[in-house]
């Protein structure tokens, strides 16, 4: 780890002004915002992340969860994910996301990882994690080891020539599914992104993520109210019952209507360079009778697209399994 320089932001305003301040040097890397910690110190032990100032805002007031007056709920960027987890209105509106959250890493760090900081929660490629070894993630045109390297972990969808990375998150594929929105604030000011647009492609530049820029601080995320009479379900399918991220995961929100699905959100974990949004399986969902068979159309479509590596071929009927059983299990009668 090398020397930083550590201080406390009081507020939002007081955050934004000494991110800006210090974050005119290279890409923005010179800074970062401190929360819970559960990604950043463990990179920064390991040198992937190298900043010269770290801004504590864990003290910020950005840690409450409260109902919107539209009937969907406010959760602030440092509320810890056990907090969240088991949160009254989250439990009782959004069960797929005190599910995703419960799914997530072990007690102790959903103790201390916040919502801010799941959002921005980098990739566990262990290349990624190994400065000996070429990453186009951590070092911009360095190449990727893991193309012919160790893939069975990597993401089959959202893949590009210069990254596979899976995005490792159980509560972004939760939020994904919820129609979350991010709100940012930065010193350009304030700005609002539909969670489909948060998370980017790696393409060409993987090293950019989301689209946070230096400086931005995200202060709270947004759920909008569920369809009346909808259920949601999260399931996680990994090598060992705990502490393990996804191999395959989804997350389903359904309602059905004099026995049709009259809506559907779905979304994948584990197999995307981001939290798989699959309107392709809504589209097959749409108006048809809850079935093997729709779900099993649906999961076809939601995997059309995949392309796997030398070891992870296995995650497309991992995945189609998984979201079967998910839709299943939301939308079981008894
Ligand atoms: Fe780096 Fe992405 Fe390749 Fe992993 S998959 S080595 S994160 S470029």
């Amino acid at each position: 780890m090398e020397l930083f320089q550590l201080s406390r932001a009081n507020d939002v305003r007081d955050a934004i002004a000494a991110g800006a301040a210090s974050s005119g040097a290279a890409e923005g890397a010179q800074v970062r915002f401190l929360a819970g910690g559960t990604t950043l110190l463990d990179l920064m032990k390991l040198n992937v992340e190298r900043p010269g100032r770290v801004i504590d805002i864990s003290r910020l007031p950005l840690n409450q969860v409260e109902a919107t007056a539209d009937g969907g709920v406010k959760i602030g960027a440092t509320v810890r994910n056990a907090d969240l987890a088991t949160h009254p209105l989250i439990r009782e509106r959004y069960a797929v996301l005190s599910q995703a959250l419960l799914a997530g890493a072990s007690a102790q760090l959903r103790n201390m990882a916040t919502t801010g900081g799941n959002l921005l929660q980098r990739t566990r490629c262990v290349y990624f994690r190994d400065t000996t070894m070429p990453c186009n993630k951590r070092t911009p045109g360095a190449g990727c080891a893991a193309i012919d390297g160790f893939n069975r972990t990597m993401a089959i969808l959202g893949v590009s020539d210069a990254c596979i990375a899976s995005n490792p998150s159980d509560m972004n594929v939760a939020l994904a599914a919820l129609d979350a929105t991010i709100h940012i604030e930065g010193v350009k000011g304030s700005r609002s992104v539909p969670i489909d647009a948060f998370f980017l492609l790696p393409g060409t530049t993987p090293q950019r993520e989301t689209v946070i820029e230096a400086g931005d601080l995200i202060t709270h995320v947004t759920l909008p109210p569920q369809p009346e009479g909808s259920r949601s379900f999260y399931l996680k399918l990994r090598d060992r019952a705990s502490y393990e991220f996804a191999l395959a995961s989804a997350a389903v929100v359904v309602k059905v209507a004099d026995g049709r699905i009259a809506h559907a959100r779905v979304a994948l974990g584990g197999v995307g360079t981001k939290p798989w949004h699959s309107t392709e399986a809504e589209a097959a969902l749409a108006d048809a009778v809850p079935d093997a068979a729709t779900f099993a159309r649906a999961a076809d479509a939601a995997l059309a697209g995949a392309q796997p590596q030398s070891q992870n071929g296995f995650k497309i009927e991992l995945a189609r399994r998984c979201l079967v059983h998910a839709l299943t299990q939301a939308t079981r009668t008894h």
